[in-house]
């Protein structure tokens, strides 16, 4: 970080500036010019800012590398891959996860799961354990849910993912599922993070209601630095003063956390919409901006899904979406499914 002076800082402010640098591990490099005295500091510790900003004869203190590290692109240049089996999130493929906000049923789980296969989905997702914004609201069958993604997730030769809220979860969710999804509630659940660091399952982190994109990578680097290497992130949409939407999708966090980090990064047009009217829209621009996957709430019947059933689409809408995607993805370099546009030939792609 670089700290510069005040104007008119005296020798004995700057001395013990400096000292104070030095006792916290850093190595300082003065510079003064005629009017100021700018000092260079460089070191492994995590110096506080504010701590150096309010010392006498501070003028500002400037950070010029990001507080995360091992998310960061500078750390490592290129891409991460996520991978499990043969499925790889960041890769030239966009990954669609889809499937209903919940896991109601049996059947339910069955019909939605079946319906994101055909349309060409690789991983299904469902929740187990819900985080309600009313604690009257269903929140979730728990491990009977999770029995019931994971048979309709094989049934389909899908992957799962489910989310995680509590530490308490984790090794019943790993026995069920292949991703942890940690909510936007629970972005900056930090226990929760450390321990998802050592778990040996991917996580994706879905971006905190209103969280900025450096507390967003900054959550990231909990996981990465409990060394769990296989995360991903999630854009699903922040709160602003805008009310015509359930949430205002941010459509550029994707090519900046592109730009930050490396790694992937899906876009949850579901939530950032809150209404399946838009979610096509939405999803359509999030794999045109770069996204390397999509994560859509679809539901055999969403009119009569129990939870997030306006925002959940139909599985005919799911299907023209996917076939919209297919022409988008290439366009911009990238493959979406191939593998079920080759099985379903010319009837597949009539939808
Ligand atoms: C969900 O994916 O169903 C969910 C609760 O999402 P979010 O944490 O983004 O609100
Ligand atoms: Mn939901």
């Amino acid at each position: 970080m670089i700290v510069v002076m005040k104007e008119r800082a005296s020798e004995v402010e700057v001395d013990s500036v400096i000292a104070r640098l030095i006792e916290l591990g850093m190595d300082v490099h003065r510079s003064s010019g005629a009017t100021r005295t700018v000092l260079g500091v460089v070191g492994a510790g995590d110096v506080d800012r504010e701590t150096i900003a309010i010392l006498d004869g501070v003028h500002e203190v400037l950070r010029i590398t990001e507080p995360y590290k091992r998310a960061s692109r500078t750390y490592r240049p290129e891409k991460t891959i996520v991978t499990i089996d043969d499925v790889r999130i960041g890769g030239d493929e966009v990954i669609v996860m889809a499937g209903p906000c919940s896991a109601e049923t049996e059947e339910q789980c069955d019909a939605s799961a079946a319906a994101v296969k055909r349309a060409g989905a690789k991983i299904f997702r469902g929740g187990a354990f819900k985080p309600r914004s009313s604690p009257y609201s269903f929140q979730g069958h728990g491990e009977a849910g999770l029995k019931m993604l994971r048979q309709s997730a094989d049934a389909h030769n899908l992957k799962l993912i489910s989310e995680v809220m509590d530490i308490s979860q984790i090794d019943l969710i790993a026995k069920y599922c292949d991703i942890f999804q940690v909510g936007a509630r629970n972005m900056q659940n930090y226990t929760l993070l450390r321990e998802l660091g050592h778990a040996r399952k991917p996580v994706l982190v879905k971006r905190g209601i209103s969280a900025t994109i450096e507390e967003w990578l900054l959550s990231a680097e909990y996981i990465l630095a409990g060394g769990n290497n296989d995360v991903i992130l999630c854009e699903r949409g922040i709160r602003t003063f805008e009310t015509a939407t359930r949430n205002t999708f941010d459509i550029s966090a994707i090519p900046v956390v592109q730009k930050l980090s490396h790694l992937p990064v899906v876009a949850d047009p579901s939530h950032g919409a809150g209404r399946r009217d838009m979610v096509p829209q939405l999803a359509r621009a999030a794999v045109a901006a770069g996204a390397d996957g999509l994560l859509i709430e679809v539901h055999n019947d969403p009119d009569r899904a129990w939870s997030d059933g306006a925002q959940s689409m139909f599985p005919e809408q799911f299907d023209r979406l996917m076939a919209e995607l297919r022409i988008i993805a290439p366009a911009i370099g990238r493959s979406i499914c191939l593998e079920a546009v080759a099985r379903r030939g010319r009837a597949g792609r009539a939808i």
